[in-house]
């Protein structure tokens, strides 16, 4: 199964390792599929870790 990839410098999704517009790297893309019990657990997740981090507790 070929995997999507995606370009970060011109963000397009494409399935080749090497961007066609730029020639740069791409890098794997998951799919946007987000869990419907918690769309936004990463970002809260995140928000946390950073929050612990000012604290000084990481
Ligand atoms: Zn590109």
């Amino acid at each position: 199964m070929k995997e999507i990839r995606k370009c970060p410098k011109c963000r397009i999704y494409t399935f080749r390792e090497i961007c066609p517009r730029c020639n740069n790297k791409t890098n794997r893309a998951i799919p946007p599929k987000f869990s419907p019990e918690d769309p936004w657990g990463k970002y809260r997740r995140k928000m946390k870790r950073k929050l612990l981090e000012k604290k000084g507790w990481l």
